[in-house]
């Protein structure tokens, strides 16, 4: 089989290249280890997704310990998109220079906010965000509004709303890829943060990106297909094909370029596994960074509950504060984003509470208004994702700035007290969920540091891109998947030029 452009991985990041590509006349293969994702009732059971884990891999990771454990990883068409919350945020201008932190540097990319703008601007227009520019002080500028209005709050959020304001801070309207809204799919079912969406209302990379790029035609899809390899060339430049297993057993892909997109976890793996007697230390890897400087931010939930009220919302995430992200008159440090969670539901207390009798977790679920405390991790040299002799992941992740994200934690259960919550928990997030996995192929301007340039190409090799979030080299404190579209759809338009027409001129953005 061969491809002019082989693309492994159907993440936002590989979708967003397969989108600009399919302008192009290149035949382009996306090459996928999962399924579509199936639409069944259990999309929004949650008991299936989170008593059962009826999505998550089945692989196991081990820790520093060696533990195995079963990560929050999911496996499908679209990637983790297919299970995201939905929050489309752009990182900072600040967060593309370097900032200095409580507990180290956070360093500067080797692009501007400006370079990236255009394209952060393309995302928000292919996924249909709804937000509105103007409510965060920390916004950075736009050249166009969003596409759409904000989804409005429901009242017990608009209720938090007034109560943050009164204490002076600046709640904004999240910008989100939910389709709720006028002409909007969404019906408000009640699930959608780590849930599939049955009736695609959510815009994941697959509805916004993917399936656009296939209509085109000369994008092919292969699931179920997993590559377990990268071969070379005998100068070790090149990368001449990918070993993929798939149901039908093993089969070789060859290729003119290769845009890896398997995540940051397992596009370090599969660089580190495809070492051979020129690259011992792992294909893109002379600078030795490649697995390194893991990140995944500091999160923690919060959960505001108050006996006497009932929260019915059915949509929160329409909330966001930004108050705490830059050093301030709150705080010396620079402390991160408040954020509202998907709302809580009994089968997901459960895993952190299991002493708790399920009636009481269902009474906590039910009055409980929950939040997102996020903080930046540092990215850490011995931070990193390693193979064990039989090929498998251990994931040694050296945690940064806890302290900073503990006063984050702490300033947001004062606000939420002065809200008038009675009861106010938390619970942080631990290492096997992986949700905000980034760093493990840092782009830079300088090959001895960073395994990619500031387009992504692998400096070691002529023909290898790394486009999913392992090219961040800091994590900022926002979500992360818009700036994996931005600077996927920027790779992909720097392809398309060198691909040469009809490119570019046949642009059209397809309605979500
Ligand atoms: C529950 C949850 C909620 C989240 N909420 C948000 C949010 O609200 N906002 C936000 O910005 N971010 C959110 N995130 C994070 C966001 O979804 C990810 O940062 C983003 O989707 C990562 O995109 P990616 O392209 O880097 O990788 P992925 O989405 O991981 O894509 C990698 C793809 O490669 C495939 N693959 C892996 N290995 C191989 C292989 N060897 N061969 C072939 N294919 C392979 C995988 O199956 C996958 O489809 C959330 C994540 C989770 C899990």
């Amino acid at each position: 089989m061969h491809a002019d452009v082989v693309i492994i991985g159907s993440g936002v990041g590989g979708s967003a290249v397969a989108w600009q590509l399919a302008q192009t006349d290149a035949r382009v293969l996306v090459i996928e280890r999962g399924e579509n994702l199936p639409r069944e009732l259990e999309n929004w059971d949650a008991e299936a997704v989170f008593g059962q884990l009826r999505y998550r891999t089945h692989e196991t990771w081990l820790d520093r310990a060696n533990q195995r454990y079963r990560p929050g990883q999911y496996y499908f068409v679209g990637g983790h998109t297919k299970f995201f919350g939905t929050a489309m945020f752009r990182f900072r201008e600040a967060d593309f220079g370097e900032v200095q932190h409580e507990e180290g540097i956070s360093p500067a990319w080797p692009i501007s906010y400006a370079d990236l703008e255009p394209y952060y601007d393309l995302a928000e227009s292919l996924f249909g965000i709804r937000g509105d520019v103007s409510g965060d002080p920390t916004e950075p500028p736009h050249c166009s509004p969003y596409p759409h209005p904000p989804v409005p709050d429901e009242p017990a959020i608009a209720r938090l709303r007034r109560d943050f304001e009164r204490q002076g801070l600046h709640p904004f309207h999240m910008p989100t890829s939910i389709d709720l809204g006028s002409g909007g799919g969404c019906i408000r079912c009640g699930t959608c943060d780590a849930f599939p969406c049955r009736i695609d209302a959510k815009g994941d990379a697959e509805k916004c990106l993917l399936r656009p790029a296939l209509r085109r035609g000369s994008v092919t899809l292969m699931t179920g297909a997993r590559v377990t390899r990268l071969v070379t060339d005998a100068t070790g430049k090149r990368i001449v094909s990918a070993q993929v297993e798939s149901r039908e057993g093993r089969k070789t892909v060859t290729g003119d370029t290769f845009i890896l997109s398997a995540g940051a976890v397992n596009s370090a793996a599969l660089l580190l596994a495809s070492a051979n007697s020129r690259m011992p230390r792992g294909l893109a890897n002379s600078s030795g960074a490649v697995g390194r400087y893991y990140m995944n931010h500091n999160c923690t939930a919060i959960l505001a509950i108050d006996p006497r009220r009932v929260n019915d919302t059915r949509f929160p995430k329409t909330l966001s504060v930004n108050d705490f992200y830059y050093a301030s008159e709150h705080d010396e440090w620079p402390l991160g984003n408040i954020q509202m969670l998907g709302k809580i539901r009994e089968a997901m207390l459960r895993g952190a509470m299991p002493y708790m009798p399920k009636r009481a977790l269902r009474y906590l679920s039910e009055h409980s208004v929950d939040l997102y405390a996020m903080s930046e991790d540092l990215p850490d040299h011995d931070s990193r994702i390693e193979l064990t002799e039989q090929g498998e992941i251990r994931l040694v992740w050296k945690r940064t700035n806890l302290k900073p994200h503990a006063r984050l934690v702490s300033k947001t259960k004062e606000i939420l007290r002065r809200s008038g919550f009675p009861l106010v928990v938390s619970r942080r997030f631990g290492e096997d969920t992986p949700s905000h996995q980034c760093g493990t192929v840092r782009f830079g301007v300088d090959p001895a540091l960073s395994p990619l340039d500031p387009l992504c190409k692998a400096y070691d090799h002529d023909n290898l891109y790394v486009v999913d979030a392992g090219f961040f080299p800091s994590s900022a404190a926002l979500n992360p998947a818009l700036t994996i579209a931005a600077q996927a759809l920027r790779v992909g338009e720097s392809l398309c030029r060198s691909l040469g027409p009809p490119a570019i001129a046949n642009r059209i953005v397809e309605p979500t």
